[in-house]
Order: structure tokens, then sequence, then C-alpha cells
């Protein structure tokens, strides 16, 4: 039998919160192994990876801290953000100089922040990447958690952290159940070219059916996420390119001209859920395995890039002062700081959700006035601004 190697951190799962938790440690002297099953792929759609996120203004600037945004290629700044819904025309928008910046925050290609991280990584020499590379099992003891990965090698550490995604394996291994609420909707994205250039604007409209929302890319094109319930969903995606196009125009309105082009099509079928336990002695868990909400808002991966930086601060600390950072003590101090913030997003998640989509007598009208409210209102205005792009929150210091 081989022997069991001693490290210090594994983190398995390597999307963009688990390789954002090993670039914020990279400089701590621990010995991280960071296991991750598939080699990065691209989804193209008219050139541009279909999978996309909005990384919010307080993100950008913690990845920027942590010399990860300097080697993204390509971002594009929202520069402002106009949202209104299918029966009142004015809607509200949000405008970056409100808060004095330059930008509410950065659509980015999931992929090239992958590659972005990856590339921060590769030239770590306390940071080792087993990628592509399995688990095979798992065992938490008193002193330390030992895996054993599918070659066959056999490591043990004061902590394993699950940055597994969505269907987290080590969550499941560790028998911590969900809370969930399927929204019975699917999230189609797809790259879409208008005929007029977005001027770095976000546009979101909120239909009966779900949100549909057309984010500013680079070269003028934009990423479209179009939530609806499920028929419709998959209704839309039987389309031809043309029928769909169709009714993207019908649902979206002439905001930006003619919708033009519509690249390949992916769905994901949408739903709130949170892990029982974010934290048991040796485990910690973070990003879409510990909590993922409704795309709406698009703060899903935000959620997941500030655990990351809370727990890498935690453990930073923990280490500088020879503490075991495997510990409830230390791991509570983790979970009692992210579990506000998680909880507060997922009820708006689901309150928005609902305030749109409800056809009850009255909500419309509720709606309309809730909007203008917030629209003429400089301070209200600012506020949500301020705390929807992480503003709000202080950036976490690791090193
Ligand atoms: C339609 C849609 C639109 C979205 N838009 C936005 C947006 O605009 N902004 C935003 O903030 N969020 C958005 N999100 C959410 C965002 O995509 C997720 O929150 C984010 O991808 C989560 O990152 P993660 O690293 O936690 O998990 P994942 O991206 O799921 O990564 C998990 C990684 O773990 C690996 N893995 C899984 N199991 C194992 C195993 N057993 N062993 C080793 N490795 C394993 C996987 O291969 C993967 O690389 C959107 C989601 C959807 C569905």
């Amino acid at each position: 039998m081989k022997h069991s190697e001693m490290v210090d951190l594994m983190i398995i799962g390597g999307g963009m919160v688990g390789l954002t938790l090993a670039a914020a440690l990279r400089d701590t002297g621990l010995h991280i192994v960071l296991i991750e099953r598939a080699e990065p792929s691209v989804h193209q759609s008219l050139g541009i990876d279909c999978r996309v996120s909005a990384i919010v203004r307080g993100n950008v600037e913690m990845l920027e801290a942590i010399g990860a945004w300097q080697h993204l290629q390509q971002p594009s700044p929202i520069a402002a953000m106009r949202v209104w819904d299918d029966q009142h025309d004015g809607g509200i928008r949000f405008d970056a100089l409100e808060i004095e910046r330059d930008c509410l925050g950065q659509m980015v290609e999931n992929s090239r922040l992958i590659a972005a991280l990856r590339t921060l990584l590769l030239r770590s020499d306390t940071v080792e990447l087993c990628c592509p590379a399995t688990v095979t099992s798992v065992a938490w003891r008193r002193e330390a958690v030992a895996v054993v990965l599918g070659d066959g090698r056999r490591l043990h550490a004061p902590l394993v952290v699950g940055a597994d995604g969505a269907h987290s394996w080590l969550r499941a291994q560790a028998g911590i159940d969900l809370w969930s609420h399927d929204f019975e909707q699917q999230g189609i994205v797809a790259t879409i070219k208008p005929q007029r250039h977005h001027q770095q604007v976000a546009y979101q409209r909120f239909l009966p059916t779900g949100p549909l929302a057309l984010l500013p890319m680079a070269d003028g094109l934009c990423s479209m996420v179009w939530s609806a319930h499920a028929p419709r969903a998959t209704a839309l995606m039987a389309l031809d390119d043309d029928g769909f196009l169709q009714d993207l125009n019908l649902a979206f309105g002439p905001q930006l001209g003619q919708l033009e082009e519509c690249g390949r099509r992916a769905a994901f079928p949408l739903t709130t859920r949170l892990a029982k336990h974010l934290v048991r002695p040796r485990l910690a868990l973070i990003g879409d395995a510990a909590h993922t909400i409704h795309p709406l808002a698009g703060l899903g991966v935000n959620l997941g890039l500030r655990d990351a930086m809370v727990l890498a601060r935690e453990i930073a600390d923990a280490h500088r002062f020879g503490e075991d950072y495997g510990t409830m003590e230390v791991l509570r101090q983790y979970r009692n700081q992210r579990l506000p913030d998680v909880l507060a997003v997922m009820a708006s998640m689901e309150g928005m959700h609902h305030l749109f989509t409800s056809t009850l007598p009255g909500v419309a009208a509720l709606r309309g006035l809730g909007m203008r409210l917030v629209g003429n209102s400089g301070a209200i205005k600012q506020m949500l601004m301020r705390n929807s792009t992480g503003l709000t929150l202080p950036v976490p210091r690791v090193v």
C-alpha cells in the first residue's frame, strides 16, 4: 500500500471558486493540492464561451488584489443597467457614475477567468494542480482528513474544501443534506448579435414567464440569459435559430434594434439550494457546493468568490498564529461571516422572482410604483447599487 503524504490543504473542484481560494492562499507558504476532474472546456457560441458571468465591482477589486484580474483577457465593462417589465415602459436605469465608479461590474467568459486563475497557479511552487484527477474515497478522522485519488495516491491534510459545484460529491460523502427550491424554470444562454451596439449597457426585461437579460460583451455582442418556465424553455430550445430569434425579438423589444444572429444555445435548470451545514470538522463548502441561486441578478459566482476570499483569510490568519484551521473554532468564523450574506441574497432573489412573475391583481401596479420610487430616489438607488455591486463589503486581505 502507498504511504499517505501530508499536505496543508486539499481543494476538490477547480471551477472559478476553487481556483480563487487556491490563488488567494498561494503566497502563504501552505502546500495546497487542488483536484479537478475535467480538463478546462469552452462551449462557444458566436466565438464566445456561452457560459459567462457578471462579476460585480467589489469582486473585480478582490480579483485584482490577488493578482488574477491582470491575466484576464477581454473583460467587458457594464457601465449602466436598464431594468423594465413588460407592463411599464419607463423602468429604471442604474448608472455607474451615480456611485462614482467607471463600471458596475465586468462581464467575463467563465473559461477566460478559469484560464487567468490557472495561469497564476501554474507559476506557484506551493499549489499543485491535479487535473484531470478524481477522488475515490474520503475519510474524516480526529486529527486530519484523508483522501485517495483515482491513481492510488494517498493524501491527508488538516482540512478539505468542497468547491465541486452544485452536485458536490464531497458534500454527499459528508452526508450533508440540502434545502432546495426548484423554480421549475430553465435558464437559456446564448450569444446574440444585435443591430445596434450595446454601449456597455446591460438590459434586463422582466416577463411574466421569467427575466430576460442581454449583457454587454466584446465586439458589440451580447450574452443572453433567458429564464423561462420549463415547458416554454423546452419549446424555445426546440426552435431553429430563425424561429428562436423571432420569439426573442418579440420578448425583448426594440431597445437594440433587430437581434440579428444567435449562437449555440444551452439550457440549465434553475434551483435554489443551500447546504444544511457549510462546515463540519475538517470540511468547508464554498461556491455552488454550498449554495445556488436564481441567476436573475447574476450573483451566483459572486457569492462563491466571497466565500473563497473569506475562507482564505480565516485559514491564513489561523496558520499565521499556528492554530489548527480544520477545527470548528476557525471554520465557524467563516460560516458566521458568510451565512447572513448568502441568506440575504437568496431571499431577495426569491422575492424578486415572485414579485416579477406574479399575476395576482394589484401586484403589477405595486411593481410599477416600486420601480418609480426607486427610479426617482437618488439615495435608495445608490444604496441598492452599492449593495448589489458588493461595494459595501470590505475586500478581505489574505497576505
Ligand atoms: C444560466 C446561468 C447563468 C448564470 N449567470 C451568472 C452570472 O451572470 N453571474 C454570476 O455570478 N453567476 C452566474 N451563474 C452562476 C455561476 O455560473 C455559478 O455560481 C458558478 O459557476 C459556480 O462556480 P463554482 O466554482 O462554485 O462551481 P462550478 O462552476 O460548478 O465548478 C465546480 C468544479 O468542480 C469540478 N468537480 C465536480 N465534481 C468533482 C469531483 N468529484 N472531483 C473533482 N472535481 C470535481 C467540476 O468539473 C468543476 O470544474 C449562472 C448560472 C446559470 C445556470
